[in-house]
């Protein structure tokens, strides 16, 4: 019986679903690099375009606007996550505040 290539790879790495360009995968050592910018608050990730942003605090509060939640004040050992950015896309969408795991 023939397999396409698809139904073999995924005998392999499991189920494979595609975006437009993504999904990728956050790389923990960049969250975890330094922020160069003085005015940062926070590192948000783009699953789409696979991009790392620091941002200030006036896009943090847009994000979270987006995302429906409370400002957190805090964000050491978080990060922000998102499916589309302001890079890939007119508006971020997917916003999600995620925990930076150990
Ligand atoms: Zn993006």
């Amino acid at each position: 019986m023939q397999q396409s290539k698809v139904s073999v790879a995924e005998n392999f790495f499991g189920k494979i679903t595609k975006g437009q360009n993504g999904p990728h995968k956050v790389v923990l050592s960049k969250l975890l690099t330094p922020f160069e910018g003085d005015k940062t608050v926070a590192c948000t990730f783009c699953t789409n375009c696979n991009n790392y942003m620091e941002i200030n605090n006036h896009s943090l509060e847009i994000l979270t606007n987006i995302a429906s939640i409370s400002k957190s004040s805090d964000m050491r050992g978080r990060y922000i996550e998102t499916k589309k950015c302001g890079v890939c896309n007119s508006t971020p969408e997917g916003v999600k505040f995620k925990n930076i795991p150990n």
